[in-house]
């Protein structure tokens, strides 16, 4: 398929040459320019990407983002081919992706919000799970795209509901971060070895995916960002103001919440979220480490 994918960061990047690998034709444009991947043509605005192809897929920051490269200055909108439908795996707001939605809908083009899991290792190993709001028939359309890079689809619902799941998604991975951290700070405090209560987890129902990825990063103090701080950070704000519409008591995201302003203040917002537990050592004046298994 012709292929327009715009954004190259941690994500888009290895997702763009998956797309290529799998022999799609495929342009790429990122804000700031020379991250293209080997095989994919370089266009020099997001309109010029998008002009000639079948399917526009987006992986940039924030809501901000997508709305720049979408309705900005040599935007998607200038430039979309009508029958094409544009697809969006940034996560950004739930209700802004369905007034983009509309004002694309009324260009003749489809929209899917098809937000991902599986973090840098997942997108660069082509593991990717998507989880994706949109018409069944256009959602069809894409499984070859979806099958070059991720493992698996869920289809949470129309336009909107990939985001809104995702989100709920986030708010788990944030808060059982943040149980893991605290538990391993504790029991470091408490003269337990981190790599031995690792193992123990690992044994027992206290197991989880989040703890699996992180627990052995956290062990060699490896902060270099696969899900940076400041994303997340992000998240928790799109969660909480979500919340807030809906009249949603969060009481433990509120707090989690404090953590990432204390951890942004004291300049980690570059570092991976789970960079987080720094801040629980240096109150409890103890460091978590250990060989991981
Ligand atoms: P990243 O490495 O920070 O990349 C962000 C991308 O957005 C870059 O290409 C950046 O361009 C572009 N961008 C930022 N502001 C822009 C603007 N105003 N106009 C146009 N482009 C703009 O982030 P990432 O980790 O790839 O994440 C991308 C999205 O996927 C985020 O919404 C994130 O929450 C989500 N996500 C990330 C992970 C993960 O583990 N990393 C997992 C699941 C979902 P420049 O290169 O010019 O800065």
């Amino acid at each position: 398929m012709r292929v327009a994918f715009l954004g190259l960061g941690i994500m888009g990047r290895p997702m763009a040459a998956n797309l290529v690998k799998a022999g799609h034709e495929v342009a790429v444009w990122n804000r700031t320019p020379g991250k293209e991947p080997d095989g994919a043509q370089a266009a020099s605005s997001a309109a010029e990407a998008a002009r000639e192809a079948e399917v526009v897929w987006m992986c940039v920051a924030d809501t901000a983002a997508v709305e720049q490269v979408l309705f900005g200055k040599s935007g998607v909108e200038e430039a979309v081919a009508s029958g094409a439908v544009v697809v969006d795996s940034s996560t950004i707001s739930p209700s802004a992706t369905v007034q983009y939605a509309g004002r694309l809908r009324a260009r003749g083009a489809e929209y899917v919000d098809a937000p991902i899991t599986g973090s840098k290792l997942g997108a660069e190993s082509g593991q990717l799970i998507f989880m994706a709001g949109g018409a069944e028939e256009t959602l069809a359309r894409l499984q070859p795209l979806f099958s070059a890079m991720g493992k698996a689809v869920f289809r949470m619902g129309d336009v909107g509901k990939g985001q809104s799941a995702k989100l709920a998604m986030n708010l788990m991975i944030a808060l059982t971060y943040q149980g893991f951290a605290e538990g391993l700070t504790l029991a470091t405090k408490l003269g337990v070895q981190a790599d031995k209560l690792l193992e123990l987890i690992n044994a027992t129902m206290v197991r989880s995916g989040v703890v699996d990825y992180k627990g052995p990063f956290v062990l060699r103090r490896d902060f270099s960002p696969n899900f940076p701080l400041r994303l997340m950070h992000k998240d928790i704000h799109l969660m909480l103001d979500a919340a807030r519409e809906l009249r949603v008591k969060l009481p433990g995201l509120e707090t989690v919440e404090e953590i990432y302003e204390i951890a942004t203040e004291e300049g980690q917002s570059d570092l991976d979220y789970a960079a987080t537990i720094a801040l629980l050592e240096k109150w409890a004046g103890v460091e978590v480490k250990g060989v991981p298994a």
